[in-house]
């Protein structure tokens, strides 16, 4: 069966891998250069910036042992950060991939057919088969079985038209978050490699440099919080990076200035209304949802979600 998966995070390349263990012959798009979605990170002089999940935990057995079974011990290690502050289920330190976060992904899509910086950005139903469209509205090819993993608001803009799903993913909302990857000349020295609401306006700071393999020295994250993110949302990302900066400065590094490395805006952030359910099939059209979304706002609720949709899809093919 000709199967095709958008969205190349942790959802899209564990779907992706189970419907392949399954003999399907599968195809995955993401509209990025690479794997790892939300859990992405980004070449940086040599070295690596994880500028989305800075780490996840493994809160099931389920998830620890699929990671101990299919996941390389090369590519993913516990990460024993020193946490200051409270965090919330999505910040709860368990595990880094190595030397990137994306290593991750990037080992569990093995051989399967990948085609990056893919936008789908149409569908279109035709004698009981999918076809694929991308920005330049160029037919990719056709399939019997369809498997969307991008977040809601973009699912949604593929959906619209199938009021089966379409009311359903409405329902769901997400928010944004900005980030901005700094620099010290010399490292800060505060006891903890993790730090949640550290100032007004920033949620977490995030040790990069502190992570194995990541080859480089004082490379902090800083991530903004839901409602500072969406004040300073269409700012041109120097100007949030500047204001990040400034905000960490004045609390933390008053004698030397961070020197900015980037800022990237993550619109669709984190999940901050859930549809309480693990994923959306249509067993007549042959479409699927899953991701984070459908069930919660981690790494781990996507990858328990995309479990869940091929447990369905298999036990009904
Ligand atoms: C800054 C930040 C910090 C976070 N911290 C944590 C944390 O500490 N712990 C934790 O557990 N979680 C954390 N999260 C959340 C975690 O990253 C997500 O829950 C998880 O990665 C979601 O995976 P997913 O596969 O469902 O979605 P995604 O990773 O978003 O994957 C969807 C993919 O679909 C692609 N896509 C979208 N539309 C299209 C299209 N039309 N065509 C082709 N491709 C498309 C996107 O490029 C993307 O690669 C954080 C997220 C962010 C942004």
């Amino acid at each position: 069966m000709k199967t095709a998966v958008v969205g190349a995070g942790m959802a899209g390349v564990t779907i992706a891998r189970q419907l392949a263990g399954q003999g399907m012959e599968v195809t995955l798009f993401d509209k990025s250069k690479g794997t790892g979605g939300r859990m992405s990170s980004r070449a940086w002089q040599g070295g690596w910036i994880d500028h989305g999940a800075p780490s996840f935990a493994a809160r099931t057995e389920a998830f620890a042992g699929y990671l101990r079974a299919q996941v390389p011990s090369n590519v993913y290690q516990p990460w024993p950060a020193r946490v200051r502050g409270v965090p919330n289920n999505d910040e709860l330190v368990g595990y880094i991939g190595v030397p990137r976060n994306s290593s991750i992904t990037r080992s569990l899509l093995g051989a399967i057919n990948f085609q990056p910086s893919t936008r789908i950005a149409g569908l279109e139903r035709e004698d009981n088969r999918w076809l694929l469209f991308n920005d330049g509205e160029t037919l990719l090819g056709q399939w019997d079985l369809l498997v969307v993993t991008a977040p809601a608001p973009q699912t949604l803009v593929l959906v619209r038209g199938i009021p089966e799903l379409e009311k359903q993913v409405q329902q769901a909302e997400m928010e944004p978050c900005w980030v901005a990857a700094v620099q010290l000349t010399n490292p800060l020295n505060e006891g903890a490699e993790v730090m949640i609401d550290p100032a007004p306006g920033l949620r977490r700071i995030i040790d990069n440099s502190a992570k194995p393999g990541r080859n480089n020295n004082g490379v902090y994250l800083l991530q903004a919080t839901a409602d500072w993110s969406q004040e300073y949302l269409e700012e041109p990302p120097e100007q949030v990076g500047a204001r990040l900066c400034d905000l960490f400065g004045q609390n933390f590094s008053p004698a030397q200035r961070p020197q900015l490395l980037f800022a990237h805006r993550w619109r669709y952030a984190f999940t901050k209304k859930s549809l309480e359910k693990d994923f959306l099939w249509s067993q007549g059209l042959q479409i699927g949802i899953c991701g984070d979304w459908c069930r919660g706002r981690t790494v781990e609720d996507a990858w328990t979600s995309a479990m869940a949709l091929a447990g369905k899809i298999s036990g009904e093919s």
